[in-house]
């Protein structure tokens, strides 16, 4: 017979508690934040063929869906504590439910954040994640504290996930081995959590691209009050990618979403500590431009030559 739904949370999502008071299995969980810190808090929903296709391999599914949460956390620069699943499926199936849970708590594991409770229920393939965090009060990074000169930088590479994505739509073809590359960093990417942290005190404003870089360095512009000049030769591109025809490098890189690195601002008198703090992290950053008064992105393209960015919106849910 098929798993009930408190077998299947004890089977799947019960592990002792470490960190918190209280986990899986009464009403709620209890969290003893360490004293004076502030909790970071945030959620992500992730719908089947909206956010994920049907094919994905499971483990990879329980991976991306917790390692999409942690960016927001990165993108904070708060340490990871706990974390919620709201898991939504049309049947148990334990060919699902075990890798999923395998992958999402491997991950777990590694940033050393704790599942604490969570609802369950029948339904279409969904899956809402919300993390806490914690970080000292007035050192969270966010969007609205980047200043006019300061200079801008992008973690890691960007576009792969994007690259897969055309390759799965049949716009695009891949060798073999080219594909499994971009498709791994599409079904699971890294959060750059080290960074985040590092970043504290270096960084004026961060967040983690997951629409795609002009839409998400957008938010910091406006909500920070200045534009952005950046040179499209400078952005942080795979061997991969720089073998790709210049319209699919500039589609993948400006519009391409689900990267997950990080794009932080900083001035340009902390550029030792910038690198400090990647180096910290070990994790690559690159800088990629620079903000001024005013507002927008500009990119400047071959010959200094600004490109035309109409018609390359960041992605909407409600409008693609
Ligand atoms: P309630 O009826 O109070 O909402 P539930 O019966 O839904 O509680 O859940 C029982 C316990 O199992 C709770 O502690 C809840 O947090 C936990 N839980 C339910 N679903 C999940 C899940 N997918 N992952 C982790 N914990 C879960
Ligand atoms: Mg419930």
């Amino acid at each position: 017979m098929a798993l009930g739904e408190f077998e299947l949370i004890e089977r799947y999502f019960k592990r002792p508690v470490r960190r918190a008071a209280l986990g899986v299995g009464d009403d709620c969980a209890l969290l003893t934040p360490a004293p004076g810190m502030q909790l970071a808090v945030s959620t992500d929903l992730l719908v089947e063929g909206r956010h994920f296709l049907s094919t994905v391999d499971p483990a990879r599914l329980g991976h991306k869906s917790l390692a999409v949460n942690l960016s927001d956390l990165a993108a904070c620069g708060a340490r990871p504590l706990a974390f919620t699943l709201s898991l939504s499926m049309p049947r148990v199936d334990e060919a699902f439910l075990a890798p999923f849970a395998q992958g999402l708590l491997a991950l777990a594991d590694e940033h050393q954040i704790e599942l604490v409770g969570g609802d369950t229920t029948a339904g279409p393939l969904t899956i809402g994640i919300t993390v806490m965090g914690e970080v000292p009060p007035g050192q969270a990074l966010l969007r609205s504290g980047a200043l006019v000169g300061d200079d801008v930088w992008i973690s890691g590479m960007l576009g792969h996930a994007r690259l897969a994505l055309e390759v799965f739509r049949g716009q695009l073809q891949l060798s073999g081995e080219a594909f499994e590359h971009a498709r791994r960093a599409m079904e699971c990417p890294q959060p750059r959590v080290a960074l985040g942290l590092a970043l504290r005190g270096v960084a004026t404003s961060a967040i983690d691209l997951s629409d795609g870089l002009l839409g998400d360095l957008g938010h910091v512009l406006r909500r920070s009050g200045v534009g952005a000049q950046l040179r499209l030769a400078d952005l942080p591109r795979s061997a991969l990618m720089a073998e790709q025809q210049d319209e699919v490098q500039a589609l993948c890189l400006l519009t391409g979403g689900d990267d997950y690195e990080l794009l932080f601002t900083a001035p340009p008198s902390r550029r030792d500590a910038v690198r400090a703090a990647a180096q910290e992290a070990a994790t690559p950053v690159t800088l990629v431009g620079s903000l001024c008064a005013g507002d927008g992105v500009q990119v400047l393209g071959a010959g200094g030559v600004p490109l035309d960015l109409s018609g390359r919106q960041a992605f909407d849910h409600f409008r693609s």
